[in-house]
This record gives C-alpha cells, sequence and structure tokens, in this order.
C-alpha cells in the first residue's frame, strides 16, 4: 500500500459518468439516446489504499478477470517500486537505509525521482518528496495517526532534513543512485502514485489496441474516445464541502488527464483544540495546509504531470495555483471555501473543458 486513505474519494467520478448531464449540448441527448449501448468491460478494485476502476468500451480481450490481472500487475509494479508502507519496496529500503552512502537504486525509480525533483522546481518546492519527515510526524505515514498535533520543536527538527537540497540522484551509464545528505532523510512519492498508475493502464490499454476507455485510480484519470454510449466522457469534479460525493463541477477530460488534490478527505482533528490539519504538507512551514483552497485539479497530456502538481498548487494555494496555471497556459481549477460559499474559479485553458467542445 502507497498509503491508508484515498487522494480523493472520487466515487463521484463514477457517478458523475453514469448520470452527468451537465456538458451536454442541445441536440445530443436525442441522438444518443438513438445509439445502441456498446460491451463493455468495467472493473474496480483497491489499490495504493484507495481504489481503483477501469472501464473497456467494446470489452477487453479476456474479459474481466484478464483485465484486472494486467491492471493489478502494473499497480504491483508501481508499489513495489514507491511504496513507503511494504517495508520490502525499493523506496521503503532507501528509507530504511540509514547511511549517507551512495544507495543503488532502478533506473525506473531514478527516472521517477528525477522527473518529481522537475515538477517540484517548476512550483517552487511546495511538492516536494523529500517531505517524508513531516508525512511521518503529523501521521500521515506509516507510523500511527495523531491525536494531537506536534510540536513547534518536533516541527523544526524535522524540517532540516526537508528540501531538494536534502538528497542527490547520481547517475552513471547504466546506474543510478541517491544519496541522502542526512542519514534520517526520507522520500514520499505518495503524491504521484495514482498518476503514475493511471497513466501506465492507459498506455498498455493503447499498445494493446484499445481507443474507447476510462481509467480512474482515485483522484487520477485517463481516458480515451467515448463511451459505450458514444458520449465524450465525463467525470465530476467533487464538492469539497458535501458529506456524501457529490459533483460540483462536470468536465469532459477530452482525451486529457484529470487530477484532483484536496484538503478535506484525508485530515485528523487535534483532540486538544479540536484544529484540524490536512495531509498535504507545506515542506517550507512544515504544516498541514490550513488556508480557503479545498481543492485543486490539474488538466494536462500526463496524469503523472498533473498529480505531481496538484497537491503543491494545493499547498501553495488558489490565486497563485491559478497564476501558475496562467503562466504556464496549463488548465487548472481550485475550489475555495469563501464567506460561508464554495468558489470555483479556473484559468482560461480550462474553459474547453467544461464547454465539451
Ligand atoms: P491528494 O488527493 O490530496 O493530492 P495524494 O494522495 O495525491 O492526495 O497526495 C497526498 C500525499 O502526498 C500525502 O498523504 C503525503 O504522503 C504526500 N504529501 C503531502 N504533502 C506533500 C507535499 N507538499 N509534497 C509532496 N508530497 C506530499
Ligand atoms: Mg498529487
Amino acid at each position: 500500500m502507497l498509503k491508508r486513505f484515498s487522494k480523493l474519494t472520487l466515487v463521484s467520478l463514477f457517478l458523475a459518468m453514469a448520470s452527468l448531464s451537465a456538458c451536454k449540448k442541445e441536440g445530443q441527448e436525442s441522438e444518443a439516446s438513438s445509439q445502441k449501448v456498446l460491451e463493455a468491460t468495467k472493473i474496480h478494485g483497491k489499490t495504493m489504499g484507495t481504489f481503483y476502476a477501469v472501464n473497456v468500451v467494446g470489452g477487453f480481450e479476456g474479459g474481466e478477470e484478464a483485465l484486472t490481472e494486467l491492471c493489478e500487475g502494473i499497480f504491483k509494479e508501481i508499489c513495489d517500486r514507491i511504496s513507503t508502507f511494504d517495508k520490502n519496496a525499493e523506496l521503503a529500503r532507501f528509507n530504511d537505509f540509514k547511511s549517507t552512502e551512495p544507495f543503488e537504486i532502478s533506473n525506473e525509480l531514478g527516472i521517477l525521482i528525477q522527473e518529481c525533483v522537475y515538477q517540484s522546481r517548476r512550483i517552487e518546492g511546495a511538492m516536494d518528496i523529500s517531505v517524508g519527515p513531516l508525512v511521518n510526524l503529523w501521521g500521515f505515514g506509516k507510523d500511527r495517526r495523531l491525536e494531537i498535533a506536534p510540536t513547534q520543536a518536533d516541527i523544526d527538527e524535522r524540517k532540516k532534513l526537508v528540501g531538494l537540497d536534502k538528497f542527490e540522484l547520481r547517475t552513471t551509464k547504466d546506474k543510478s543512485y541517491l544519496v541522502k545528505h542526512h542519514a534520517d532523510v526520507r522520500l514520499d512519492m505518495a503524491t504521484v502514485g495514482e498518476g503514475i498508475g493511471a497513466d501506465m493502464v492507459a498506455e498498455a490499454l493503447v499498445k494493446r489496441g484499445y481507443r474507447n476507455f476510462m481509467v480512474n485510480v482515485a483522484g487520477a484519470s485517463r481516458s480515451l474516445g467515448l463511451n459505450e454510449k458514444g458520449r465524450k466522457w465525463r467525470i465530476g469534479i467533487e464538492d469539497p464541502t458535501s458529506m456524501a460525493p457529490k459533483v460540483l463541477v462536470p468536465v469532459c477530460p477530452l482525451n486529457d488527464a484529470v487530477t484532483t488534490a484536496g484538503s478535506y478527505r484525508n485530515f485528523f482533528k487535534d483532540e486538544n483544540t479540536g484544529r484540524v490539519y490536512s495531509h498535504a504538507i507545506d515542506p517550507k512551514t512544515g504544516y498541514p495546509v490550513s488556508h480557503s483552497t479545498l481543492s485543486v485539479t490539474v488538466i494536462s497530456h500526463s496524469a503523472f504531470e498533473s498529480d505531481a502538481l496538484d497537491t503543491g498548487l494545493l499547498v501553495l494555494g488558489a490565486d497563485r495555483a491559478l497564476k501558475f496555471g496562467e503562466d504556464n497556459n496549463m488548465a487548472i481549477a481550485t475550489i475555495e471555501y469563501v464567506d460561508g460559499k464554495v468558489q470555483f474559479r479556473h484559468t482560461k485553458a480550462f474553459e474547453r473543458y467544461l464547454e465539451c467542445k
């Protein structure tokens, strides 16, 4: 398991796929209802401490069993590399290696780490895989759940282990090594696990010739083509203030990857103060985010890229997330809770996904 709780429940994604009509244009309904519903292979299950669901329109060769085997094989491969919960996983073994000597890793893990560092630098280090010691301190790692918040002294101590300068990736012609600059450095790649999963399943399906599918790994999705009713795929951005899963904004992914990071599903409440702390942690302050931004959705060609950015953009907050989106011509949407109201904002590049053009 990568972690105990889901990225976002996104049960809404499935509700949305089944029932949303807000993206529909005039005339689409009658056209679609005259269309035959195609055969589809649909599976769902659990991975990385959360859930996944895959729908292959036209049917997957070998049916549900074969599709499950393909997906779970991929998820196992990811967990074997980047889980911090399974002590035998490659990243967990590096974390447990209490030394500043080079630790040999697979080239595959090396590439993932390099990509994470690149995405981190794009957003001022707000997403930082070296946040592991803080994740553990705040009770969101494998160690334990908390009942009261840690002390400032503990936070300051852990912060000394966090930052892109606290570890190093070294590569030779054919080998990769990770080096800790302090023996207690710990990496946490939970924030990109679901995006990697969605990309890998999507790529495996495309490679096998499938052109119409939807892959959801918790809050990360990749889709292609049309759904079994011959319509564009639709997913929903969840209303973060609703107890039950509820779609706030319907989105048509238009063959791109959609991921959402939220501060409202995985959290703990300090029993003394009643304060609520979410699992998205600001590496600069050492504290979980506590501002009014409740979720950030990123749409790009890659679920990895979207997933690597969404948690960091949540840390930065809506204004900075949207500015980053405008500056980089990226499709980004935010949900805030302001003056007792839910506020949805998005960048210009996000518009086409709302209109389903
Ligand atoms: P979300 O849906 O909220 O993005 P994810 O599961 O994708 O949730 O990412 C949250 C997890 O990422 C946390 O549980 C923690 O392990 C890790 N994390 C928390 N804050 C950061 C951060 N600033 N940078 C990188 N990883 C983080
Ligand atoms: Mg993320």
